[in-house]
């Protein structure tokens, strides 16, 4: 684990506050914080997203979830939300980096009626993901999955083939299925915030997309009302008021339906 480069997990854990972070991950969370001042809020707003889209996607009777670009434990892991709503419910994480797979214990700790798996891989290499004997040992693909891509797709660049990596997902979802998703976004900043944050760049890894070229990825899905949203404010009536700028929060999110 090389922890003189910054990684986004260990960033991502830094502004939500909690301890598993290096120098260069602080170094560059703090560069990105100077260009981006909420910063701290949009990632907290981030998470707060991915707690009630789960929510959702469980009220809507979804028992099985692919939740990838999973990140370092926090407060409201995505099993944690959806045994929850039932214990029997079955998750598998993935994500590729060595200090998420080092924290895996504290997500496999499921409830004693479902079941929770951690796969070690790379959203890139999707096929790896779905023919893994661990997915296949925990989730049933023909059955409705909840597949969770939040906070991950501005790590896939369009020149990885950003379109491929969802349409071989999404084509691997029963009818039923639902996605929720989250990515950021510079369409609410000002041109000078949008200046900084691209110098802030720090692996040339990142990219942002707007609303409608993230919505793009997802094209033939059934949006779920209100479409794509700030993740600020989707379903945030019962979060605390008042809600967060969109421009403090440069993130859209959506949930989903595969028909
Ligand atoms: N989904 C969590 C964490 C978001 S941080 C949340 O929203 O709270 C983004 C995560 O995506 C990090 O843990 C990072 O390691 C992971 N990630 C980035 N690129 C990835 C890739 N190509 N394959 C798998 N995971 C990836």
């Amino acid at each position: 684990m090389d922890t003189t480069v910054a990684h986004p997990a260990r960033r991502y854990n830094y502004w939500l506050g909690g301890k598993d972070h290096f120098a260069a991950d602080r170094a560059s969370g703090d560069a990105i914080e100077a260009a981006m001042p909420s910063i701290r809020t949009m990632a907290l707003e981030n998470r707060r997203f991915l707690g009630r889209a789960a929510r959702l996607i469980a009220s809507r009777g979804v028992r099985q979830f692919l939740d990838i670009g999973t990140g370092i434990p926090a407060p409201g892991n995505t099993h944690e939300v959806v045994q929850a709503v039932d214990p029997a419910s079955k998750i598998v994480y993935v994500d590729n980096d060595p200090i998420v797979l080092s924290h895996a214990r504290a997500l496999l700790t499921s409830a004693p009626a479902g079941s929770v798996a951690y796969l070690d891989a790379d959203l890139r290499n999707t096929r790896s993901i779905l023919d893994h004997t661990d997915l296949k040992a925990t989730i049933d693909l023909t059955e409705p999955v909840g597949l969770l891509l939040i906070a991950v797709l501005h790590f896939i660049r369009d020149d990885e083939d950003v379109t491929g990596i969802v349409r071989t997902l999404l084509d691997a979802l029963p009818p039923g299925s639902y996605v929720a998703a989250t990515h950021a976004t510079w369409e609410y900043l000002p041109a000078e915030a949008v200046a900084k944050l691209t110098a802030a760049n720090p692996d040339g890894r990142f990219q942002a997309r707007d609303g409608a070229d993230f919505a793009r990825l997802f094209d033939g899905l059934e949006l779920v009302d209100p479409g794509v949203a700030s993740v600020a404010h989707w379903h945030a009536q019962d979060e605390p008021q008042p809600r967060p700028a969109v421009e403090d929060v440069a993130c859209n999110g959506f949930v989903a339906r595969v028909p």
